[in-house]
């Protein structure tokens, strides 16, 4: 009874290790130590035994400095050096040989770090979570991961005019390629992962599809109060290395998202409803709203230790299965008439407010 409860325990934390993809090379000293766990029979031994012959483990051979105190491994290249990297000590002049010891390496990705983030929001948000969310990204990650949050200045009547978007998808795909640019000139080679907020999901779902940016290569995406149609195709896009994979987190009471596709042309309520396209993982939250997921308490949830923002961005994505994801079978655009009616209220919209929008931007670009 005992053993099947420790063979349980062990089981548990090489599935949390293939989960987190941390901790997936280890000695079986190391192990036990974090399981916390000495068995004094020869079972441990065995489920190693069986799990390698499973495929879940492979062995590989390595040594541990013999100095007292310092245990390093000594990988294979090192052996030759006949040096312990970590202490200093000489092999030969201490009199001991590095110990032989069996290592194993559980199947499964490795986690990712991230190296830099762009913040792309909706229309004229100057909230304070950018502030919030930047700090914490660039507080959070490893080598303080730099984050761009890219402004696009006031949109107002501008989003109901098609040739409008263009122009900002324009704009924002030569900033990004800057962005890529400078990253590299500072050795940062690594594509930079996406937050898309309301039209600025639009924007970089039309930036995707332009082909004047195919160059452009992202890590992964997280859309948030999506306007992006939810037929659009990601997996287009994954599969063509443009984007690593994304999450759309849906806010249940989103009400903006749901009007969009009435007034701005080419949009629909996906961080409402979802994505039809199965490469795309949505995870619903029935409390958010339109912006729900930028609250700082939110914020501290969805980026803290084994948050869904963490998980999505660091752990390999084969273990990342929420529990609350879900599949939109189908989606179709509303009635053709109302959405005609709605954008033509939006041109009268446009007619009377353009001149304020002008003079607007006059005193507030
Ligand atoms: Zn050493």
């Amino acid at each position: 009874m005992k053993k099947n409860r420790a063979v349980k325990e062990w089981e548990a934390e090489l599935v949390h290790r293939q989960h987190v993809g941390d901790g997936l090379e280890f000695s079986a000293e190391s192990f036990l130590r974090t399981v916390g766990d000495t068995p004094t029979d020869d079972s441990f031994e065995l489920w190693l035994k069986e799990k390698v012959s499973q495929g879940e483990l492979v062995t590989l051979e390595a040594w541990r400095c013999p100095v007292e105190g310092c245990g390093r491994v000594i990988d294979k290249n090192e052996i030759d050096a006949n040096v312990c990297p970590k202490c200093g000590a000489d092999f030969q002049e201490y009199g001991e040989d590095p110990i032989s010891q069996t290592r194993y390496r559980a199947k499964g990705e490795s986690s990712r770090d991230i190296y830099w983030m762009i913040v792309i929001h909706g229309m004229n948000t100057r909230g304070a979570w950018q502030e919030e969310l930047s700090w914490r990204l660039a507080n959070k990650f490893r080598y303080s991961a730099p984050v761009l949050i890219y402004k696009y200045g006031w949109v107002t009547t501008d989003v109901l005019l098609k040739r409008c978007h263009q122009s900002l998808v324009d704009k924002l795909g030569i900033r990004i390629r800057e962005a890529i640019r400078f990253a590299k000139e500072h050795n940062n080679d690594h594509c930079p992962d996406v937050i898309v907020h309301s039209f600025g999901s639009q924007l970089f779902a039309l930036l995707l599809e332009s082909e004047k940016f195919s160059d452009l290569k992202f890590g992964r995406v997280i859309t948030v109060g999506s306007i992006i149609p939810p037929d659009f195709v990601w997996s287009k896009h994954i599969n063509s290395g443009k984007i690593e994979a994304v999450l759309n987190h849906v806010g249940r009471k989103d009400v903006p998202v749901r009007s969009a596709q009435f007034f701005i042309p080419g949009t629909g309520p996906s961080g409402h409803k979802g994505f039809t396209d199965s490469a795309c993982i949505n995870v619903p939250e029935q409390s958010y709203g339109h912006s729900g997921a930028f609250e700082p308490s939110q914020l501290k949830k969805n980026l803290g230790t084994g948050g869904l923002w963490e998980q999505f961005l660091q752990n390999p994505l084969n273990h990342f299965k929420p529990s609350t994801a879900f599949h939109l079978e189908e989606w179709k655009p509303f009635c053709v008439l109302v959405r005609c009616a709605g954008r033509f209220i939006g041109h009268l919209i446009f007619a009377v407010l353009a001149p304020f929008s002008i003079v607007r931007r006059l005193f507030d670009p």
